[in-house]
């Protein structure tokens, strides 16, 4: 399958001239739930979550139509978490006997800080 021109997953927020831009190139294809799926122009599938004020809303690219519903893709979240805010090169995370690096600004890892509830 076409891997797309958009990262494999990433924050959407409505109402920002970048969500406006990939909404024009998106056709709904399927809603199930709280989650839609999208067919792109070129041919690739997204897997968008339904808009929530309180919740963080990821645009996930769809590797398996079979699964497009039920993949987990807290790993990928957790990836991104860790991308956008920044790892320390010189903290390591607070949380006893955890040694992975603090994100930027913060005590904690991005392991442990979505544990908490961060989202982004
Ligand atoms: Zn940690």
């Amino acid at each position: 399958m076409n891997k797309g021109t958009w990262p494999q997953i990433s924050y959407f927020h409505e109402g920002t001239r970048q969500s406006r831009v990939i909404k024009s190139q998106l056709e709904l294809v399927e809603k199930k739930g709280w989650r839609e799926l999208y067919r792109a122009k070129d041919g690739t599938y997204w897997r968008l979550d339904a808009v929530d004020k309180n919740q963080t809303r990821y645009m996930l690219r769809v590797d398996d139509l079979d699964t497009w519903w039920e993949f987990d893709a807290t790993e990928l979240e957790k990836n991104l978490l860790r991308e956008s805010r920044g790892e320390s090169a010189d903290r390591l995370c607070r949380w006893k006997g955890c040694s992975n690096p603090a994100l930027l600004k913060m005590e904690i890892c991005a392991e442990h800080a979505f544990q908490y509830g961060l989202r982004e």
